[in-house]
């Protein structure tokens, strides 16, 4: 028996280097080729990703630019016969024509094939060169914006691109093609930027990476905004900080706590907003002024610059990103104007709450909820209830926290409670025309 054993398993041992022998003199084709990008248009600046693979390993992989008036080798590089190996290259400084051209990329196996020396194949790659960068032509006019606020501009592009937008400062606001063809960005004037730092671009990149930048006119109004002082009880420390107790364990009173939630959790809150802003609609699904919550009292304003005080010492300095508004204790809540439902539940300092995505980066949150009536992915119409008001979260009393985003960017609600606000600066430059 135990010879028999061993005997079966010389035999398979046999078997599998007769396997591996018969790979190697079996392998007839030369190593399969993947070029990334493999088509449409490439510019100067595309980073190309040649990969190789072959069972009998590959050991060399060559690329070459091929145009009408010659053959240029991009990139060559020799392999210890890896199963697959990976080549990056751009074009560089060749001189490609504009128009058409080849890539020819060409490697060799690792068999014994032809007398040793392996299978070669080459693959050919058609694209479209592209070195010139997109041309912009402005349709808007007037850009007017106050400090806080948002202004619109519609454009048109030549050619297909990968993004465009307005960059102010360090932010980014993604413009979106209308289904008639232009394009509308909103972007924002920062509450925390003066006028003289204040200085958008339109910028336009295509799919071969060629970039467009320019200037447009625009004209800046200033504003100051309230200072107001908040003295925190500490009726309102044992009443809210229990609920943050268990994110950040190591605070060792109510106060650290809160200053804690009013600075690193505030901050984590606000960057998740940021992070939401980016993905919209590409539609304006809202039509006309946004409502504001129905019989309320204004409690606190856009970019209200708050000092916290502490039995009478400053502990802390925040910036109000939104409206409070204050009404009867658990009041309705309408969506402001229609939307999708982008994310409801318990978010840190703003409780439970609630932001509807109106398309073009425009976004809206309703904030200390006490009941959600809607789910993420919900389409609501202007003015469909969506919830209570309530103080969850950082709240003290019943209220509604209520704050409008621009590509993640608040900006002061004001401005989309004023239709004629609206029909002079944004409207038909997102295709509403009355
Ligand atoms: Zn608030």
């Amino acid at each position: 028996m135990q010879k028999m054993l061993t005997f079966v398993f010389v035999a398979l041992l046999a078997a599998a280097a007769a396997g591996a022998a018969l790979l190697f003199l079996s392998d007839g084709q030369p190593p399969a080729l993947t070029l990334t990008p493999a088509s449409g248009p490439v510019g100067k600046a595309t980073e190309f990703t040649l990969e190789a693979a072959d069972p009998s390993g590959v050991r060399a992989v060559i690329v070459s630019l091929r145009t009408a008036s010659g053959s240029t080798v991009l990139a060559s590089q020799d392999f210890d016969k890896l199963p697959s190996a990976s080549l990056t290259f751009t074009l560089g400084e060749t001189k490609a024509p504009e128009g058409p051209i080849e890539i020819v990329a060409s490697a060799v196996d690792g068999s014994i094939r032809n007398l040793g020396k392996g299978n070669a194949g080459e693959t050919v790659f058609s694209m479209t060169m592209d070195t010139r960068a997109p041309h912009v032509s402005v349709l808007s006019g007037q850009h007017n914006l106050t400090r806080g606020g948002v202004g619109c501009i519609s454009y048109t592009l030549n050619e297909d691109v990968r993004r465009s937008g307005v960059r102010v400062g360090p932010h980014f606001f993604p413009g979106y093609r209308l289904p008639g063809g232009n394009y509308a960005c909103l972007f924002a004037f920062p509450y925390n930027m003066t006028p003289a730092e204040f200085s958008p671009r339109l910028e336009a990149e295509d799919l071969a990476g060629n970039r467009r930048e320019q200037t447009f006119p625009f004209h800046v109004n200033d504003r100051t905004f309230r200072a107001d002082v908040l003295e925190i009880p500490d009726s309102f420390l044992d009443a809210k900080m229990p609920q943050y107790e268990a994110d950040y364990p190591e605070a060792s009173t109510p106060l650290e706590i809160y200053l804690k939630v009013n600075t690193e959790m505030r901050a984590r809150d606000d960057a998740a907003i940021l992070e939401l802003g980016q993905t919209s609609v590409s539609e304006p699904l809202w039509r006309g002024e946004f409502l504001r919550l129905p019989n309320s009292a204004p409690r606190a304003g856009f970019a209200d610059a708050r000092t916290y005080r502490y039995k009478g010492e400053t502990v802390d300095n925040q910036t109000h990103l939104g409206v409070d508004l204050a009404s009867l204790q658990a009041a309705p809540v309408p969506a402001a104007n229609a939307g999708v439902v982008v994310r409801t539940g318990f978010h840190g300092i703003y409780g439970e709450n609630i932001m509807i995505d109106h398309g073009l980066g425009l976004m809206t949150i309703y904030s200390h909820l006490s009941q959600i009536d809607v789910e993420p992915g919900a389409t609501v119409a202007r003015g469909q209830i969506i919830g209570r008001t309530g103080a969850t979260g950082l709240a003290g009393g019943d209220h509604l926290h209520y704050g409008v985003y621009v590509s993640g960017v608040a900006v002061n609600p004001i401005e989309w409670w004023d239709p004629s606000w609206i029909k002079n600066n944004v409207a038909d430059r997102v295709g509403h025309t009355e």
